[in-house]
């Protein structure tokens, strides 16, 4: 069981949506604003003021970061006097304080457009300062009603607030996925945040003004802020409120500091939480990964750095404890001293035991190693292939002796190929990637006939034949009448398309895997009529084993899956100025159309090869018979 509750705010996302701030108010039915703006978003409030022309009661300018309730009056008589009716807030949290701290009072409509990523504006929570200290308190009156992303009022963010606020964001997330109150919908807001931070902080770092960074880590923020507004938070949050509050810190860069040393405090004891932070990073240790890309920004790594005496540590510890509070791990006075003073050296936290080693690096230094293809496909996919093998040997573990087994299992699979014989084709038959690829070239309009896998037996040039004629002459079988038509979707007969056509015999044998036979026996190539029909004479097709004598015969035994492929008649339909259609007919009923052991069946190709009463126009019986059209497309 979980319980969600979907804070019901409006949200408009996107750039230039300043511009709707008006729209808005007269959606809520506003007819005297308060806008508050501090310095940081001036610009933004002269053209809003502008924008709202009479609507505009009155305005404030200094929303103070941490709300100090003495501020709050000062606006507070602003609303009375001017008999305010809502309050549009442009800035960072502190603004969005002050908006919450009047609400909560009035409980007037806010409308919030935010400028840093702190997430304040998602939250039913407000914090104030009176006297120095500084409580918060959760009230539906304080959720804002309405919230305005503007992507272009955080262009000029500058990086050192954009990186503090971004990472505060990344500290919601994080900590919404071990809170007590967790549940499937917030993880993935937090996974989703995570991810998009990761990747957005570095690239606003390099260049405050990209504007797709910007969108991202505004969305981020978003999520982020509906995780914290959610969910309860745990360790980190709570530490970082004691230092700020108790040692003077600046909030913002403790934040930043403390994240990865809070998340290796927690990481014993939230272990799912952890790994899923690492997938969504990229990276094996969630922790670790998280003190990397902090490090890697220009933001301050220790808590001696920002002015925490090493002497104020235990005195820290021991406030941080005081109070019992929702957290993952038991919180000893030690263990959060010892956590403390990680952070305030700006050690790198030891990855959790059996985490494997870092990798990313040398898989970079690889994919790099291409840089210079001057195809840019083939930098595509030698680069996407060195990616995918070391996640695979990481992910796995792979051990010395399993990786030789491979390299052994491939030079036996090319050593037992020959012109007739395709073990490597058979390999990726059986491994499904014929059939991805085939799906993926072939198989995209739903109008046409579904193509199905080459295979290993086709011959190239097979004999030129007269319709008619009986490609299973003289062998045993059930005798089938095969009677096929090839159009275009809509019907129109394609004449003159070469079809050529290879099966097994009854033995579930094709004439290539029989040395003694002489010539192409059940394989021909036709001409479609003017009707663009095909009629001939063959066999029923029988289920048969792949070639199970090789590596790949072996792979199937190890893994107790049998060799068969369900009984099929192979087809191949060209015509120049068409796309030449490969597929495969499947017998209704045969055995294995359900495990075919390539993956080759599709519902659109198991069709009737009905039984038939009475005797065949050449006396034989009994027989079948085959109908099916084919649609093949123009090139
Ligand atoms: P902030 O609003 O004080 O902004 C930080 C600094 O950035 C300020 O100097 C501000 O002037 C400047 N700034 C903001 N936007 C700018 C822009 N676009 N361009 C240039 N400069 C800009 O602080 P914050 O980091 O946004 O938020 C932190 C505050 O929010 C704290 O008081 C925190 O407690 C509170 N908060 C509350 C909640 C909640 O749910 N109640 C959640 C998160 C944060």
């Amino acid at each position: 069981m979980f319980t969600y509750t979907a804070n019901p705010a409006r949200v408009v996302f996107g750039s230039g949506t300043l511009a709707v701030v008006p729209d808005e108010l007269q959606r809520l039915g506003a007819s005297r604003v308060l806008l508050v703006a501090g310095k940081s978003a001036a610009e933004a409030a002269d053209r809003t003021a502008d924008a709202l022309g009479p609507l505009l009661a009155a305005r404030f300018g200094e929303p103070t970061m941490h709300t100090p309730v003495e501020v709050t009056e000062r606006a507070l008589a602003l609303v009375v006097e001017h008999s305010v009716d809502c309050v549009v807030a442009i800035g960072g949290g502190s603004a969005t304080g002050l908006a919450k701290a009047l609400a909560l009072r009035t409980d007037i409509p806010q409308v919030i457009v935010p400028t840093t990523y702190a997430g304040s504006e998602m939250t039913p929570v407000v914090g104030q300062t009176e006297n120095g200290r500084k409580t918060t308190q959760s009230s539906p009156k304080v959720l804002p009603e309405v919230v305005v992303y503007d992507v272009d009022l955080t262009l000029g963010l500058p990086v050192p607030t954009s990186l503090a606020s971004g990472v505060n964001a990344m500290a919601h997330a994080v900590e919404a996925l071990y809170s007590a109150e967790a549940n499937p919908i917030v993880d993935q807001l937090a996974l989703a945040a995570i991810r998009l931070l990761a990747a957005a902080l570095p690239r606003i770092a390099a260049d405050p003004s990209d504007a797709d960074a910007r969108t991202d880590a505004l969305r981020a923020a978003w999520l982020a802020g509906s995780c914290l507004g959610s969910v309860g938070m745990g360790l980190h949050h709570k530490l970082c409120h004691t230092l700020g509050g108790s040692f003077g810190l600046p909030h913002a860069e403790t934040h930043t500091i403390v994240l990865p040393h809070a998340m290796a405090y927690n990481a014993p004891n939230a272990r799912e939480a952890m790994r899923r932070i690492a997938e969504a990073l990229g990276a094996p240790d969630a922790p670790t990964a998280v003190f990397d890309l902090l490090a890697s920004l220009p933001v301050p790594r220790s808590l001696a750095e920002i002015g925490l005496a090493e002497g104020d540590l235990a005195k820290a510890a021991e406030l941080a404890t005081a109070a019992p509070y929702p957290n993952p791990r038991e919180l000893t006075r030690d263990g959060i001293e010892e956590l403390l003073r990680h952070a305030w050296s700006g050690t790198r936290p030891v990855p959790a035991e059996g985490t494997p080693p870092d990798l990313r690096r040398l898989t970079q230094e690889v994919v790099d190693s291409f840089a210079g293809t001057p195809d840019p496909r083939l930098r595509e996919l030698l680069s996407e292939l060195v990616r995918t093998l070391h996640s695979y040997v990481v992910r796995t573990d792979l051990t010395q002796e399993e990786w030789e087994y491979a390299i052994g299992f491939l030079t036996r699979t090319g050593q037992i190929s020959s012109d007739t014989r395709q073990e490597f084709i058979l390999l990726s038959d059986t491994l499904g990637v014929s059939s991805v690829v085939d799906v993926l070239t072939n198989s995209r309009t739903p109008d046409t006939t579904p193509s199905a896998v080459l295979g290993p037996f086709y011959v190239e040039g097979p004999p030129e034949t007269e319709q008619g004629a009986d490609l299973a002459e003289g062998l045993p079988g059930t005798p089938l009448w095969t009677d096929v038509q090839v159009t275009e979707p809509d019907g129109t007969p394609v004449p003159d398309a070469v079809v050529d056509v290879w099966q097994s015999n009854e033995d579930g044998f094709y004439d290539v895997q029989l040395p003694d036979l002489d010539g192409p026996v059940l394989r021909a190539r036709f001409r479609t009529d003017a009707e663009g029909r095909l009629r001939f004479w063959t066999i029923v097709p029988s289920a048969y084993p792949i070639p199970d004598d090789g590596p790949v015969g072996q792979m199937l035994t190890a893994v107790e899956r049998h060799p068969f492929r369900a009984p099929h008649v192979h087809f191949m339909i060209a015509k120049p100025g068409y796309r030449t259609l490969v597929t495969q007919l499947f017998v209704r009923g045969g055995d294995y159309l359900d495990s075919d052991t390539v993956f080759g069946v599709k519902d659109g190709l198991i069709v009737d090869f009905a039984e038939r009463t009475g005797p065949a126009p050449d006396g034989r019986e009994p027989w079948r018979r085959l109908e099916f059209t084919f649609r093949v497309t123009r090139a």
